[in-house]
């Protein structure tokens, strides 16, 4: 755990990202926070040490990161982890066997594959209900709710949920909100600010923005749950290298540049696909014709790259899939480079087949994750794709 520096949220979110966290290292000025590969710090005598004493628990580079993110995200602490899996695992530690968790159906396909196929086993119990409408939501709160956890917008099928009414069904029952905010950032959407008591992310995607590390992190604005969570951390151990977690530094200084080039991309692209195939195949928050655009819009200040469409049939959408020549066949999301990938067979193929035909996750379904190419040349990529397909 981390807490962030009061003086940096002073600062607006490009500036918080580049800055916030970071100091220029004392002992050399070095404008980057060095990475500090250390298993243990030296102690000077019995009982007096820097305030670092083995690195599961602390570490300087990590530290830097999890204020970094912390800042952005408008919370107090930050928590970095080995992974975005690692990091939702670590939160569920927060609870006991006969919790029961209330969870967004059409979440990130391991997340409930971590939570049906191991996490039951240790007593928690799960609901899975459809966050996008928050009367389903406040219907479902049994006494045992100890959580609700959503991810908006989800994954694949880029649906909305309304975080701040979700946040007061959650005070109202006295349950704690969790949201995963992977695919937004903090750059559009700030959970925290809607009520919600711990967010999250697959640091792996946007944080990190590169393709060349996993890892995760949470923050919290509660002095209580924060100490809570650095004794999980320390405890389970589920914690990053200084390598990985310096890779999401470097990634989080551009985050606010390359949110603002992945959201005006995936705007072009959207509404170009959706000229081309109708409205009602292609799934993105920036379009109006998204039956949730409205609250996105109020929610979120941007829409982001990622978007889903429909080809209709398997052999189509593997048809695509097999023609483009930038966007590379590849499960992951939120890097620099562009990427397609079908969610049936791939990112979604841990969730059971009812579940997925319930949702919508179709053998035709392909999705984007837009990078920061030339927004020209992905067009032409998926226009020549197409050609002898449709
Ligand atoms: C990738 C992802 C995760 C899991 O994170 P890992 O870093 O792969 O463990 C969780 N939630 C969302 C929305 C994701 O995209």
């Amino acid at each position: 755990m981390s807490r962030i520096f009061d003086e940096d949220l002073q600062f607006a979110c490009g500036t918080r990202a580049v800055h916030a966290g970071q100091r220029p290292d004392p002992t050399s000025g070095a404008i980057m926070t060095p990475i500090f590969q250390t298993s243990t710090y030296a102690q000077s005598a019995l009982g007096v040490n820097t305030g670092y004493e083995y690195a599961r628990g602390k570490n300087p580079t990590r530290e830097a990161l999890e204020r970094n993110i912390a800042t952005l995200e408008g919370g107090t602490h930050g928590f970095a982890f080995a992974s975005g899996m690692g990091t939702i695992d670590s939160i569920m530690k927060l609870f006991k066997s006969g919790d029961r968790i209330l969870c967004a159906d059409n979440m990130y396909g391991g997340t409930p594959r971590l939570f049906d196929r191991i996490l039951v086993n240790m007593g928690l119990q799960f609901t899975y209900v459809d966050t996008r409408e928050p009367q389903r939501v406040a219907d479902a709160m049994t006494p045992d709710v100890r959580a609700i956890i959503v991810e908006t917008p989800t994954n694949p099928l880029m649906w909305i949920t309304d975080l701040t009414a979700i946040g007061e069904i959650a005070k109202r029952h006295g349950a704690m909100f969790i949201v995963d905010n992977t695919f937004a950032t903090p750059v559009f959407q700030r959970p925290l600010e809607h009520g919600a008591d711990i967010v999250f992310h697959s640091a792996t995607k946007y944080l990190n923005g590169h393709s060349d590390m996993v890892g995760g992190c949470a923050v919290v604005k509660d002095d209580d749950l924060a100490a809570r969570l650095q004794f999980i951390l320390n405890a389970a151990g589920a914690v990053p290298g200084p390598f990985d977690a310096w890779l999401v530094l470097r990634g989080t200084k551009t985050l606010h540049l390359r949110m603002a080039a992945h959201d005006a991309s995936g705007r072009r692209i959207a509404s170009w696909l959706a000229e081309r195939l109708g409205d009602e195949r292609v799934f993105y928050p920036g379009l109006a014709s998204h039956p949730h655009h409205a609250l996105a819009a109020r929610q979120m200040s941007g829409f982001g790259g990622m978007i889903s469409f429909e080809m209709g049939s398997l052999a189509a959408a593997a048809g695509v899939a097999n023609r483009l020549r930038i966007f590379t066949l590849a499960e992951s999301l939120g890097g620099v480079e562009s990427l397609i990938c079908h969610p049936a067979s791939m990112t979604h193929a841990s969730v059971p087949i009812e579940r997925r035909a319930r949702l919508g996750i179709s053998d035709g379904l392909l999705r984007l994750s837009v990078g920061v190419e030339d927004v020209q040349d992905l067009m032409n990529d998926i226009d020549q794709a197409f050609e002898g397909v449709s």
